[in-house]
């Protein structure tokens, strides 16, 4: 499958965050010292949040990033509020430039399995085994080979930025294996933590700014509850498999639709034959690369995935006749894509451990060998008669019905 640049779009409002935490920093410098206080205290409230957002949604990564940024503010505001010319703050700096980032980088890696288990707890881990390390590296000071580490790695390398070069390039590594973890898995973990190393690098790389900690580290924590918020909204509302609508939100798009409207039914044909012949995995992925084209829907149509091999298209404040070429534009676009099958003859045969193998790395793809599927669609439409959503849905199910019978690969109204 192309590469997509889509899971890009989740990083928007964090941004849009970031920008107002830059403004912010520049109208902070006349504020009264109690609400300093409380602006200092702000990212714990925020980090407590997500730790309970996280328990809530049973969300290992999101919780372990909070208690990585939360030890981090705390040694920021405790022990590096002071010259970092002296030996010891120099060296935790140092320590956290390294370290925080690949923490964080460490939790974007990983898969999410859950908060309350031995993969959760691993997690978990990774926040004070990082914390351990810095201790190690701070207390290893006078190793001559450590301050030959940190000799060759000068703060301030120029006017602008605090942090080394070298620890600069490696957090810019850090957000780029991030980056490359979002566009894999396309999902809110990997958008939150990888904004989490943004919000670190200009905290570290604009040290010397008044209130920088405490601005920067109060956006991860916002973006962390909105990351938790979101991908909880797509867990409720969203078909795992393959991406599209489920339907919670279909019955609630039907409950609030107006006078004109046209739904389709749209059902892969002969699908069983083809799990049959191809198995389980194979059938699968079609039904993700069906349900791709089918997200691709033009003149407004909404896509769901209704159940099983079966969609639904809603065509808000649209007739039933406008709507058929934009549906036939699917039929076509997926009868005519060759799927290239890939090699399964080491196919698990259990569901579970098929299940356990999609996770990790797919065997590679057998060249040449290529299969394709065709769709059936039934439509209808609001009508004065017929002007409850079930009963046109049931249309759309009895025209989709004479299209299976009419020999299927073919739209019917
Ligand atoms: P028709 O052309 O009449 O629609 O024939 P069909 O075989 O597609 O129809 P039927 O509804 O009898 O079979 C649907 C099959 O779809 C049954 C099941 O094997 C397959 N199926 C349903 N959901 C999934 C799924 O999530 N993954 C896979 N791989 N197959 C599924
Ligand atoms: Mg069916
Ligand atoms: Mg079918």
């Amino acid at each position: 499958m192309p590469l997509s640049l889509k899971p890009l779009f989740r990083l928007i409002v964090p941004l849009l965050l970031l920008f107002a935490a830059i403004i912010s920093l520049n109208h902070l410098t006349e504020i009264r010292s109690d609400y300093v206080k409380l602006l200092n205290l702000l990212p714990y409230g925020l980090f407590v949040i997500v730790l309970g957002l996280s328990h809530y949604f049973n969300r290992s990564r999101f919780f372990a990033a909070a208690l990585l940024m939360g030890m981090a503010f705390w040694l920021i505001q405790n022990r590096l509020q002071t010259s970092l010319e002296a030996q010891l703050p120099l060296y935790l700096f140092t320590a956290m430039s390294i370290l925080l980032p690949l923490g964080l980088a460490l939790l974007t890696a990983i898969p999410e399995r859950g908060l309350w288990n031995r993969h959760g707890f691993l997690a978990i881990l990774a926040g004070p085994m990082l914390l351990g390390a810095a201790c190690v590296f701070v207390s290893s000071s006078e190793a001559p080979q450590l301050q030959t580490l940190v000799q060759s790695m000068p703060l301030k390398p120029f006017p602008g930025l605090i942090m080394s070069l070298y620890a600069s390039v490696w957090m810019g590594l850090m957000i780029l294996v991030g980056l490359f973890f979002l566009l894999r898995r396309n999902a809110e973990a990997e958008a939150s933590l990888t904004l989490c190393i943004v919000f670190s690098f200009i905290t570290l790389a604009k040290f010397d700014q008044p209130l920088i900690s405490s601005i920067m580290f109060s956006a991860t924590g916002l973006t962390m509850i909105l990351g938790l918020l979101k991908s909880s909204f797509e867990m409720a509302y969203q078909d795992e498999l393959t991406g599209l609508l489920g339907r919670r939100a279909l019955n609630e798009k039907l409950s609030g639709l107006g006078n004109r409207y046209a739904i389709a039914m749209i059902d892969i044909d002969h699908f069983k034959k083809f799990n049959d012949t191809h198995g389980h995995d194979v059938g699968d992925d079609v039904l993700k690369v069906v349900a791709n084209h089918i997200a691709e829907t033009t003149g407004g149509g909404i896509p769901y995935r209704y159940g099983g091999e079966e969609f639904c298209v809603v065509f808000p404040g649209k007739s039933l006749k406008p709507c058929i070429p934009h549906l036939e534009a699917v039929r076509e676009a997926i009868g005519s894509h060759r799927i290239t099958l890939r090699d399964r003859k080491n196919r698990p045969k259990s569901a579970q451990t098929g299940a356990q193998k999609r996770a990790g790395t797919r065997t590679k793809a057998r060249q040449g060998k290529t299969v394709s599927v065709t769709i059936s669609i039934g439509v209808a439409e609001r009508t004065d008669v017929v002007d409850m959503p079930d009963q046109v849905m049931k249309n759309a199910d009895k025209a989709l019905y004479k299209a299976k019978q009419n020999g299927r690969n073919c739209t019917v109204l």
